[in-house]
């Protein structure tokens, strides 16, 4: 081993190894047809947070879920200004080239975006200094109102509310983009809501008629 590798990245190559020696060992034919390309069915849009892997959590294979992650799991709406667009950029492949037949925007529990949205702590931040994150939960302002008239603008009841009303702004932001709705309206690509909860490690999915969240049995 190199000697000049930090702890953190010795850590990382000794999962390498391992993942080596085993689970890519004992797949070499699913790797082999993965280098002919990939086929994933389904898209999963998730938070950064490091305790909310969907590969882990949906316990795939590689080459079954193309995954979005951003700070609080969001969609930006259909907007054409200049601009890098990343989180439009991989929807327009997952639906347009890899033709996904589901889109699962996931939030979870003790989100920090979600919070820095109810708290406004970052507001007027310089860029940098939050204030890119601040601008990227401003998506969420519309839904902060109301929530924050009712739970106030911390503990847990109010930070859940606007979790879960991050998922459904995401939703919405999703059918702004012409692709997916003409997926949704033609039924060849489905959206769904999803929640996880860290403290018991439950995911919740939304119904779609009522915007509410329930454990899956
Ligand atoms: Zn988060």
């Amino acid at each position: 081993m190199a000697t000049d590798l930090s702890p953190q990245l010795d850590r990382l190559i000794a999962g390498y190894r391992r993942f080596r020696g085993t689970a890519w060992a004992n797949n070499r034919a699913r790797w082999t047809e993965l280098r002919e390309g990939q086929q994933p069915e389904v898209l999963v849009i998730a938070c950064s947070d490091s305790r909310v892997d969907p590969a882990q959590i949906f316990d795939v294979d590689p080459g079954e879920v193309f995954v979005v992650r951003n700070v609080a799991a969001m969609v930006p709406p259909f907007e054409t200004a200049p601009g890098y667009h990343g989180v439009s950029a991989a929807l327009e492949f997952a639906v347009q080239v890899l033709k996904v037949k589901e889109i699962v925007v996931m939030g979870h529990g003790k989100c920090g975006g979600c919070r820095a949205a109810l708290t406004r702590e970052l507001h007027g931040t310089e860029p940098g200094e939050g204030g890119f994150i601040a601008d990227w939960i401003s998506m969420l302002d519309a839904v902060r109102e109301p929530i924050a008239a009712r739970y106030g603008t911390t503990g847990r009841e109010a930070e859940r509310a606007m979790e879960l009303a991050g998922v459904r702004v995401s939703l919405a932001n999703l059918r702004s983009f012409p692709c997916i709705r003409r997926g949704e309206r033609d039924g060849s690509l489905k959206l769904r809501g999803a929640f996880f909860a860290i403290s018991d490690g439950l995911l919740h999915l939304m119904d779609d008629a009522t915007g509410e969240f329930a454990p899956v049995g």
